[in-house]
C-alpha cells in the first residue's frame, strides 16, 4: 500500500457562491435541481405527486408541532426528506438566490422549528408515535442518522443564507445529544446505527466553533466496535423494540462495529454506513492530526477502489442488505451499487484529496460523479435509479427473486427516498469537487466550464474555464488577475485515463506526456505531483491555459480476479463508462461479442439524449439459425453474424423506454 502524507493544513473548497457552472455536459442535470427537482421534491414531501410513494414528512411535523392529527407514517427516518431537501435549497439559494424559494424554505424551518420538543428533541418518529423510547435502538432508530442529515441541512443554510434559526434548532438538538451520549457514567456509551451524524457534527463545529460537536464525532468514532457490541447489548434491555425484522440475527459488520474503526481493513457491511462513517474519520484525522486514523482511511479506501468497487464506481455489489461483500466480486446484474453509496464514496474521495494533495483520490470521485451517481437521475429531472446494475435484462428483473431490487425503469419516487434528495444536493454542490485552494495555488480538480473567482496569493483571481472534457477532451483556462499581483500557482489534475496530453501556457509548453519524471518533480521546474501538474509562478494579469487530454474511446478489461468481467470488454472515453442500449443494437446483449482491436467510430451527436457523443464499432452475435428446432442444448457449431455496435454513456442509460443494457461486453479473441 502507498504511504499516504498528512498535509498540515488542508485544501479548502471556495464557496458556492463564487463558481458559476455553464458546462454544456454538467448544466443539462444541474438546471433540474432547481426548477424541476427541489419543487418537485416539495410537492412529494407534502403528499401531492399522484402515483408516487407518500411521503407523509411535512405531516409528521404538523402532527409533533401538534397542529394536525393524526398518526406518523413512513420510516423511522422520514424527517431526513425534508432535511435533505432543505440542504439541496441551501445550495442553490448560495448559487442563485431566489426570496420564494427561500421564503418556502423559511417556513419549513419554523415548522421544524415548532416541532422540536423543549428539550431540544427533534425526531417526529419518536415525538409522535414512541415518546418514551428515545435512545432505546440505536441500531434501527435512526435518530442520530436524522439528526445528522438535520444537521447538515442547518449549516448549509447558514453558510449559504447567513440566517441562524435554523443552525440554532440543531444546536440545541446537538447539546442534548452531547448530554446524552459520551464517556461518563451516567451519558449512554452507545453510537449510531447508522453513521451520519459524525461527519455533521464537524460541519456544526467548523461553522461553529464549538469544540463540543467535534469531540462528540470522536467519540462516536473512537467507541465504534470497542468493547461488547453495544448494539447485542442493546437488544437484551427490556426497553428494545425491534423495528426492522431483517435486523433479526445481526451482523455488526453490517453497521462497521465489528472492529474498533483503527483496526478495520477492509469496506464491510452496509456501503452508504460505511463511507459515511470513513468521511468523518477523515475529517477527524486532519482535525486533530491523527495519523493512524487517516492510515486507517488509506487502507478502507485502498480496498474499495482496488478490489470491491465498479468500473462505474458503484460500491455495495449485494442486493442483500447494500452490502460489500468479498474482493472482487463485482456481478453485473444482480449488483446494489446505491447511487448514495457513490455519492458517499466521492464526499470521502473528496476529503482525502483536501488532505494529502494526491490527485488519484479524485479519478475515482469524477469516476462516481460521472456514471453512477449521474445515473440515478433521469433526464428530465423525475425519475431515479436506488440500484444501478451494469447489466440489465428488464424480463427477469421480478419480483421474489435475486432481481427483485433491480428496477429496469427509473421510479418516480421511493417510500425509503435517500437517493433522489442526495443526487439533488449533490449537483447543486458540484463547486466543491471542481477546486480546490491553498494560500496562493488553485487546484483544478474536474474539467468544467465555469466561472470563479477567489483570492490568491492575496489577490482576487478570476478564473473562466472551457471545457469540452467528455468529447475533444479540449480545455481552455484563462486566469485574470490584477497587474503587479504577487505570484500564484495552478495545480492541475492529470486524470489516471489520459495516456497523452499536453499543457501550454501562453502558448509555451509547461507539461506533456513527453517530461522525463526527474524533469516533473525537480526545483521550480513545472512538475507532476501525485496526478497534479504543478504551474507555478504565474505572474501576469492574464494567463491562458490550454490543455489538450487525448481522450479517444478505448476498451478496458477487468483484473481476471473480477469473475464476473474475466474475457469480457468495457469501453470508456474520458472519464465516461459507455453502455449498449437494445433500442441500438437489438435484444439479448450477452450474444454479442467484440474484438479490442479495432477502430473506435466517435460521434457527437447533438439530437440524442440531449446530445452526446456516441461510439460505434464492429461485433459479432451468435446467430440463431441453427436453433430454431427450440432445443435448449445441443451439440453445435456457434455461428456468429456481423453487426454495427452503438455505445452510448453509461449515465444516460434508460432515458429511451425500458429495454437491455450491457457495459461489459464479451471479448471474441481472434482464432
Ligand atoms: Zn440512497
Amino acid at each position: 500500500m502507498k504511504e499516504i502524507k498528512l498535509e498540515k493544513d488542508s485544501l479548502k473548497t471556495i464557496p458556492l457562491r463564487q463558481i458559476r457552472i455553464h458546462d454544456r455536459f454538467w448544466n443539462r442535470y444541474i438546471r433540474l435541481v432547481k426548477d424541476v427537482l427541489i419543487p418537485y421534491q416539495w410537492e412529494i414531501l407534502n403528499d401531492r405527486i399522484e402515483g408516487a410513494e407518500m411521503s407523509h414528512c411535512i405531516q409528521n411535523y404538523r402532527i409533533a408541532a401538534g397542529e394536525a392529527d393524526g398518526d406518523f407514517e413512513g420510516a423511522v427516518f422520514q424527517d431526513t426528506d425534508a432535511a435533505k431537501w432543505l440542504e439541496a435549497v441551501a445550495y442553490v439559494l448560495e448559487i442563485s438566490p431566489d426570496k420564494d424559494l427561500e421564503r418556502l424554505a423559511d417556513k419549513t424551518i419554523k415548522l421544524i422549528g415548532r416541532a422540536q420538543c423543549e428539550d431540544g428533541y427533534l425526531n417526529t418518529y419518536f415525538t409522535i408515535k414512541a415518546p418514551g423510547l428515545r435512545w432505546t435502538n440505536l441500531k434501527e432508530g435512526h435518530e442520530l442518522y436524522t439528526a445528522g442529515h438535520m444537521i447538515e441541512a442547518a449549516v448549509a443554510y447558514y453558510e449559504a443564507t447567513g440566517k441562524t434559526e435554523f443552525l440554532h434548532i440543531v444546536e440545541r438538538f446537538a447539546d442534548l445529544i452531547c448530554q446524552i451520549f459520551g464517556p461518563e457514567d451516567g451519558q449512554c456509551h452507545g453510537y449510531p446505527g447508522h453513521q451520519e451524524i459524525e461527519l455533521a457534527l464537524i460541519r456544526l463545529y467548523r461553522a461553529t466553533g464549538k469544540k463540543r460537536y467535534a469531540e462528540l464525532a470522536k467519540y462516536f468514532i473512537d467507541q465504534r466496535g470497542t468493547g461488547e457490541n453495544y448494539f447485542l447489548e442493546e437488544e437484551k434491555k427490556d426497553t428494545y423494540r425491534q423495528i426492522f425484522p431483517e435486523f433479526a440475527g445481526y451482523d455488526t459488520k453490517y453497521s462497521q462495529s465489528h472492529l474498533p474503526v483503527r483496526e478495520q481493513t477492509t469496506a464491510e457491511g452496509h456501503a452508504v454506513r460505511a463511507v459515511y462513517m470513513y468521511c468523518a474519520m477523515a475529517d477527524l484525522a486532519q482535525l486533530n492530526q491523527d495519523r493512524g486514523l487517516l492510515r486507517a482511511c488509506g487502507t478502507l479506501w485502498e480496498d474499495m477502489v482496488r478490489r470491491r468497487m465498479y468500473i462505474t464506481g458503484g460500491i455495495g455489489s449485494s442486493g442483500i442488505l447494500e452490502r460489500f461483500t468479498t474482493d472482487y466480486d463485482l456481478p453485473n446484474n444482480c449488483n446494489y451499487s446505491e447511487t448514495c453509496a457513490s455519492i458517499g464514496l466521492a464526499l470521502f474521495g473528496r476529503r482525502m484529496a483536501q488532505i494529502t494533495k494526491d490527485a488519484s483520490y479524485m479519478d475515482v470521485v469524477e469516476r462516481a460523479l460521472y456514471n453512477t451517481v449521474l445515473s440515478g437521475i433521469a433526464m428530465d429531472g423525475k425519475s431515479f435509479f436506488y440500484v444501478n446494475p451494469l447489466e440489465v435484462w428488464p424480463d427477469n428483473c421480478m419480483e421474489r427473486t435475486s432481481k427483485e431490487h433491480i428496477k429496469p425503469v427509473r421510479q418516480t419516487w421511493f417510500g425509503v427516498a435517500c437517493c433522489p434528495p442526495n443526487i439533488a444536493r449533490t449537483l447543486a454542490s458540484m463547486g466543491q469537487y471542481m477546486y480546490f485552494a491553498d494560500e496562493d495555488t488553485l487546484y483544478v480538480n474536474l474539467y468544467i466550464s465555469s466561472s470563479m473567482s477567489f483570492e490568491l496569493a492575496g489577490d482576487e483571481t478570476e478564473v473562466e474555464m472551457e471545457s469540452d472534457l467528455t468529447n475533444t477532451g479540449r480545455v481552455k483556462i484563462r486566469m485574470t488577475r490584477r497587474e503587479g499581483a504577487e505570484a500564484c500557482g495552478l495545480a492541475l489534475r492529470i486524470p489516471d485515463y489520459v495516456r497523452e496530453y499536453s499543457v501550454r501556457l501562453d502558448g509555451e509548453t509547461a507539461g506533456d506526456t513527453a517530461e522525463p519524471e526527474e524533469a516533473r518533480t525537480a526545483g521550480n521546474a513545472p512538475g507532476l505531483v501525485k496526478g497534479y501538474l504543478y504551474i507555478e509562478g504565474i505572474r501576469k494579469a492574464e494567463t491562458e491555459i490550454e490543455i489538450d487530454f487525448h481522450v479517444p474511446p478505448r476498451f478496458v478489461r477487468a483484473n481476471p480476479k473480477v469473475r464476473e468481467d474475466a474475457g469480457k470488454l468495457a469501453l470508456m472515453k474520458g472519464p465516461l463508462v459507455y453502455c449498449l442500449e437494445e433500442t441500438d443494437n437489438g435484444g439479448n446483449l450477452p450474444a454479442i461479442f467484440v474484438s479490442a482491436g479495432q477502430e473506435l467510430e466517435e460521434q457527437y451527436e447533438e439530437e440524442l439524449l440531449g446530445g452526446v457523443t456516441t461510439i460505434s464499432f464492429k461485433g459479432k452475435r451468435l446467430t440463431e439459425d441453427a436453433w430454431e428446432d427450440g432445443a435448449l442444448y445441443a451439440e453445435r457449431r456457434a455461428a456468429f453474424e456481423d453487426t454495427r455496435l452503438k455505445a452510448v454513456p453509461y449515465h444516460c442509460w434508460n432515458n429511451r423506454g425500458p429495454g437491455e443494457m450491457l457495459v461489459w461486453m464479451k471479448e471474441l479473441f481472434p482464432v
